[in-house]
């Protein structure tokens, strides 16, 4: 089909083309009539122009009266080819980046029409998104969803340029392969020419990475798609994409290095900035100051212990139950003076109208309990700092000289709230306090205005194992892994291990940015014994590790180099660069919270004689 070619793209359109004839390829984007003249826009990727053709008079050419008729016939979403010259526009538009100029068109073809869309593609759409899902590619036409998806290209070219410089090689792994445990379900693939078996996708190219350096690669990366079959949250999909890294030789510091220079060129490439170095936060810091191993450092509202100074100094029952218990915590955050709940003034402590700092409500003070209640405490303790000294609910119990000290440890100002909870787990109590430090910085509105801030650290000395809820049937405690069974413990705490499983910190590594962890790593074991203990410890009877994973612990016998790595989420890294909060948007073809795509209607059920080739019944 011949019809005449863009000579320039909508968006790029500037004063400096008036004068100019030019044709655009593109979509309608709205028309208006303007008693008689036809204006109308022509969108691209780039952006869009406005186009414009007058009415003609009953003695006007053919031509002429064919174009306006023409002209006539736009809706929104035709595929147009127009020409005409660039002008001046009578009244600019100076809101989008074309608009000083419009087109006067002289030439128009409507390459293909379109049906009214279910939705207006327009930027500010009410239209709900299971609808927008159905008809992704009407979506995906929105301006902010190019740009997402630009933005998403754009990071992975800098990625892929950033370890190609140094001498990393990009080595693609299977998507049909051996299940290789990560902590989450599988999605298999039943074989057809062996009954009964199955591959599984991969949660992450974890073994096969190990092996590439056990072969010789020294340096991998891959942009890989990897596939978890779990509930899905906002910031999670079924399929998801990570940068996998895995080196020969390295330390922390190597990793650490080259993984921050990624980062930091990434955030560059794209016009933003990343703060480096990165902080280090050990597991526990992370744990006792913020209450979460993925800290939102871009706040303060630091927790503060209260263990020590209420050792031996009061009467409380619940306090003194926790604090018999060897890894009882007790713990406060400081909730500053507010009013209502509103935002704090800059100085951190909204004034009331006579000046004063105002109280929390006894009905904020509610909710806060009842969060705290849902992550796990037996109830809250408050303690006011007031003009006239403090108060607590606790009063009964907690001498004054001992409030004083509560006050002063938490740096509390007059008008400020302390929260305080016990719990005779300690990561259980810091979790409680960090759940009411995120919702503290909600209220104060924390995070107005710091979008585009970004805060890094890397987390650090994690335990190697974790208990699992259950006991093993002989009645001892069974562990479970932090990260993955194949990160090596870190060797002095090893030697120890008899001691303790609890006390063995494993050579593992968390980035975080702005409360979302986007990405782990570690050192690996690459030495067969102790792999295998590792996996008695976990659990695995022998024949189990031989049936699972025999081919690497046969591998780590024919000369396998330390080695370790990391893996990032590249989806979270392009919700961090483009400052949304919902995964769709950076995925071209993302799937529902019930994991369903909208568009296509998978997953959809398969024919009879397929389900017999591959040796399935399916019970109904
Ligand atoms: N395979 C790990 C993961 O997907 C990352 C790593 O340890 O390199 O979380």
């Amino acid at each position: 089909m011949s019809f005449q070619r863009r000579t320039i793209m909508a968006g790029e359109l500037r004063a400096e083309h008036i004068g100019q004839r030019v044709v655009l390829n593109g979509w309608v984007d709205g028309v208006r009539d303007m008693g008689g003249v036809l204006f109308f826009d022509v969108r691209d990727r780039s952006g869009k122009a406005q186009c414009v053709i007058r009415p003609v008079q009953s003695t006007a050419s053919t031509d002429s009266r064919t174009l306006y008729e023409t002209a006539r016939k736009l809706r929104s979403e035709f595929v147009v080819a127009v020409a005409g010259i660039v002008q001046r526009r009578e009244n600019s538009n100076p809101k989008i980046p074309t608009g000083e100029i419009e087109i006067e068109i002289s030439d128009l073809e409507i390459l293909n029409p379109s049906e009214v869309p279910p939705f207006e593609v327009k930027e500010d759409t009410n239209a709900n998104e299971d609808l927008r899902l159905k008809y992704r590619y009407l979506d995906l036409r929105r301006p902010s969803l190019q740009a997402n998806l630009a933005m998403r290209h754009k990071i992975v070219k800098s990625i892929r340029d950033y370890f190609d410089e140094r001498g990393f090689y990009e080595i693609e792994t299977p998507i049909m392969m051996k299940a290789t445990p990560e902590g989450a379900r599988d999605f298999l693939v039943p074989s057809r020419l062996h009954p009964g078996s199955f591959y599984a996708l991969p949660q992450s190219p974890q073994l096969y990475k190990q092996v590439l350096m056990i072969a010789g690669f020294d340096r991998y990366f891959q942009i890989a798609r990897c596939f978890r079959d779990e509930d899905l949250r906002a910031d999670r999909q079924p399929e998801f994409t990570q940068l996998d890294v895995e080196m020969s030789f390295p330390n922390e510091d190597i990793v650490y290095d080259v993984m921050e220079n990624c980062l930091a060129r990434v955030w560059s490439d794209v016009g933003l900035t990343l703060p480096s170095p990165f902080v280090q936060l050990s597991y526990h810091e992370a744990m006792s100051r913020f209450g979460t191993d993925k800290p939102d450092l871009r706040y303060g509202l630091e927790i503060q212990t209260l263990t020590e100074i209420l050792r031996g100094k009061t009467e409380f029952k619940v306090f003194n139950d926790v604090l018999e218990k060897r890894l009882g915590v007790i713990g406060a955050v400081v909730a500053p003076a507010t009013s209502n709940g509103a935002p704090a003034t800059s100085s951190g402590a909204p004034a009331t109208s006579n000046g004063a700092p105002a109280a929390w409500s006894r009905k904020q003070l509610d909710t806060l309990t009842d969060l705290a209640k849902v992550y796990g405490a037996g109830g809250l303790v408050w303690v006011k700092l007031t003009a006239e000294g403090c108060d607590s609910s606790a009063k009964k119990f907690l001498p004054e000289d001992v409030l004083k000290d509560i006050c002063s440890v938490c740096g509390a100002q007059v008008g400020d709230l302390i929260l305080i909870i016990s719990h005779p787990k300690w990561e259980r109590a810091y979790t409680i306090l960090g759940a009411l430090r995120i919702e503290l910085a909600k209220r104060l509105e924390l995070l107005k205005g710091k979008e585009h801030t970004f805060a890094p650290a890397w987390i650090t000395n994690f335990p190697m194992f974790e208990e699992d809820e259950g006991t093993r049937d002989d009645g001892s405690s069974s562990f479970t892994f932090k990260h993955h069974p194949f990160t090596s413990p870190d060797p002095r705490d090893w030697a120890r291990r008899s001691e303790g499983l609890e006390h063995v910190r494993a050579r593992a590594y968390d980035i975080v940015i702005n409360g979302y962890e986007l990405g782990s790593g570690s050192i690996r074991i690459h030495d067969r014994t102790m792999q295998e203990e590792v996996f008695d410890l976990l659990g695995h009877t022998k024949a189990q590790q031989i049936e699972k994973f025999g081919f690497i612990l046969e591998a780590f016998q024919y000369g396998a180099p330390p080695h370790g790595g990391m893996a990032l989420g590249i989806d979270r890294i392009v919700m961090l660069c483009t400052g949304t909060d919902n995964i769709r948007d950076v995925i071209a073809f993302p799937k529902t919270t019930s994991m369903q795509n909208l568009m296509d209607g998978s997953p959809s059920v398969i024919e009879e004689r397929q389900l017999k080739e591959l040796h399935l019944a399916i019970h109904k």
